[in-house]
């Protein structure tokens, strides 16, 4: 269980998360939207152990993020995908892949780099193992990244906008994995403007709005009118994103 309790987070003396607290369970898929500015990457970023909480606390099956002899295991539990993709210039699409499973699990190289093509075959890449980043597409390059989160086998997948900085065709690549991801019961925490896909595949849904979590809804009720459209920012939200 992933869990974020009470979880304040400020920089300088703005308040960018007040109070959040989120629970996700294995199998779930959670979508997380909210305006722009609202604290969604801040509270990846806390999950992930990558900023330090003002107060509260998040755990990653039982590890503390806050505490730095359990932010490791932590970190090997739940893999990460941020919007730009971050991936290693100098190394091929199978070299980034594999880089942490043989310099952090320790795994032989020859089994990493079998799961490491396996993984690109899964997302139709099985024939660009070998390309640098710079020769492969936004589209190719952000589903190198998530082969990369995948590749530690997480137990917990934190996207964080993975499709905002990608045009139409390639976003839709993109989603087409996510949604196969879901449908074989990867837990994933999606941070999202791409509403219908995250109607789609999500178990719940949660709303930001300002650091505080306004809505925390299964799905369905997230869109129905006595349930999330029931709050004026949802529904202020969801009519100017449509
Ligand atoms: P977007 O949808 O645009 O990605 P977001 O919901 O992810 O927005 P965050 O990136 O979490 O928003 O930012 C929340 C607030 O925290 C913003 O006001 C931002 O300016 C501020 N902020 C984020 N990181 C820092 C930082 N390192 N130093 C100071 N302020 C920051
Ligand atoms: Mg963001």
């Amino acid at each position: 269980m992933l869990k974020v309790e009470n979880v304040k987070k400020a920089f300088g003396p703005v308040t960018v998360l007040d109070g959040v607290n989120l629970t996700v369970n294995p199998g779930e898929v959670v979508s997380i939207l909210g305006s722009s500015g609202s604290g969604k990457s801040t509270l990846i970023r806390c999950i992930n152990g990558l900023e330090k909480l003002n107060a509260g606390k998040i755990t990653v099956d039982d590890f503390d993020v806050s505490k730095p002899k359990e932010l490791a295991e932590a970190r090997k539990r739940s893999g990460t995908v941020f919007q730009l993709f971050n991936l290693y210039p100098h190394m091929t699409a199978l070299q980034n892949i594999t880089l942490a499973p043989i310099e952090v699990l320790k795994r032989p190289k020859a089994e990493a780099e079998a799961e490491g093509r396996a993984l690109l075959t899964q997302v139709g890449l099985g024939d660009r193992a070998d390309a640098y980043p710079a020769q492969l597409s936004g589209g190719q390059r952000q589903r190198v990244g998530i082969c990369r989160a995948l590749a530690m086998k997480p137990r917990y997948l934190l996207l964080d906008e993975v499709t905002s900085a990608l045009d139409p065709e390639m976003t839709s690549e993109v989603l087409d994995i996510l949604a196969k991801l879901a449908k074989d019961g990867t837990t994933m925490v999606f941070v999202t403007h791409e509403i219908e896909f995250a109607r789609q595949i999500s178990n719940r849904i949660v709303f930001l709005e300002k650091g505080v979590l306004l809505v925390d809804l299964p799905t369905e009720k997230f869109f129905a009118a006595d349930g999330g459209l029931a709050q004026p920012r949802v529904a202020q939200f969801l009519s100017k994103m449509r």
